[in-house]
């Protein structure tokens, strides 16, 4: 038998599981299904720090997502890492900074390559992955039933109307299907008119065994924005011919209360699963790590991580119904910024499907 709800959500990442929740908690019937695990994808393999700056729409998410996080934190006593206070993170190369002194005292480790940086207070370090199971408990105590390990095939249809989905585990059928797929979007919504504007941006990240040393802050290249902004899309021809671009690097050094390192972060246009480019991207990203702190050359490396961003064509997310097409609405493109963002998104989202309005205004026919 066909099972019925009020919403089916496609995709078990941050931006899913968050609207699942904030739907189920306003008394919506709602079913997650996710092909894999719970943040298996880049929810749970990012460098999860909750950081600015934020285009103007998205300043009231990002504060709501701190609030958010913050509550959840306490209703689940600490159950995953979250500095409740800010760790703050200085970003190089930033105009305006601090003097060489403020640098030097905010950061004595700094290499001596770093001559300039500005200190962004607000950075907070969160266990992303950990965020997601916690929503996703509060998800299933609200009602909200979890599917994991069930791929969603297709798009069910009544005319032009979403009516449900095809999982591998049959057919649901649904007032309204939510696709927060992540970089899969555009295959979930592939016999719509709409295609769906969101890419895959590749990043690999180096976490290392505990350092003999102790960071004060993040520290992240200021280039990261513009650097996602300058990210080209590989033609066919660019395949045929070798000129895919190479991995792009805004570097990262960032350290967790057991002293393990996170080095970060490489950037590049994919368009495949496999985890590409592997050699190339970390020894860029090992670079730019031991000139931003010179004494992480000598740390033993734990673990090699990669995952890809959603990343819209404007760098905005999407949040609402799909031009032309009743009953299917987006949750995707939150690009380099989607734990920041997650919490706050997630509930904007589920407001918007409950009717109460779509702000901010991220509407899908923005691309029409
Ligand atoms: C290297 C790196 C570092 C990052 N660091 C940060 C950071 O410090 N701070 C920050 O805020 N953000 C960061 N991000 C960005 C952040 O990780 C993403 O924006 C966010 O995780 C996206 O969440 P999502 O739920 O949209 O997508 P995803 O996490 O990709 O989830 C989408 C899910 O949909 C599922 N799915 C796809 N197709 C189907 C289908 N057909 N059926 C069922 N399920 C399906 C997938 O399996 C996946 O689990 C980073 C990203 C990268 C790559």
């Amino acid at each position: 038998m066909t099972r019925t709800v009020d919403v089916v959500v496609v995709g078990g990442g941050i931006i899913g599981v968050a609207t699942a929740r904030f739907l189920a908690e306003a008394g919506a019937t709602v079913e997650l299904i996710e092909r894999d695990g719970l943040a298996s994808h880049a929810s749970g393999r990012n460098q999860g720090l909750l950081i600015g700056p934020h285009p103007p729409e998205m300043v009231p998410i990002a504060a709501r997502g701190v609030q958010l996080y913050g509550d959840l934190h306490d209703r689940n006593d600490g159950a995953f890492f979250l500095d409740r206070e800010p760790h703050g993170c200085l970003m190089v190369g930033a105009e305006d900074g601090l003097s060489p002194e403020e640098l030097a005292e905010r950061e004595p480790l700094l290499g001596p390559a770093v001559t300039s940086a500005a200190f962004e207070p607000d950075a907070r370090r969160i266990d992303p992955g950990a965020a997601v199971a916690a929503l996703a408990a509060e998800a299933r105590t609200h009602g909200a039933v979890i599917s994991t390990g069930v791929a969603v095939r297709e798009l069910l249809r009544s005319g032009e109307r979403v009516t449900g989905v095809l999982t591998d585990d049959g057919p649901r059928a649904a007032g309204t299907v939510v696709v927060a797929a992540g970089p899969w979007a555009w295959q979930v919504c592939r016999s719509t008119g709409f295609d769906v504007p969101v890419r895959g941006v590749r990043g690999w990240l180096v976490v290392t065994r505990p350092a003999p040393f102790r960071l004060r802050h993040a520290i992240e290249d200021a280039s990261w924005s513009a650097t996602k902004k300058g990210l080209t899309t590989p033609t066919v021809a660019d395949y045929a011919d070798g000129t895919v671009t190479p991995p792009a690097i805004a570097g990262l050094v960032q350290q967790d209360g057991a002293g393990r390192l996170l080095l970060g972060a490489s950037l590049q246009t994919s368009g495949t699963d496999h985890a590409e480019n592997q050699a190339e991207a970390v020894a860029a990203v090992c670079r730019r790590a031991a000139e931003l702190v010179p004494a992480v050359r000598a740390v033993p490396v734990a673990e090699l991580r990669t995952c890809r961003r959603p990343l819209s064509a404007d760098g905005l997310p999407l949040h609402g119904p799909v031009p032309g097409t009743p009953g299917l609405v987006l949750a995707v493109g939150h690009g380099s910024q989607g734990i920041t963002w997650g919490a706050g998104s997630g509930e904007a989202v589920a407001a918007g499907i409950l009717g109460h309005g779509w702000e901010p205004r991220l509407l899908p026919d923005r691309f029409i």
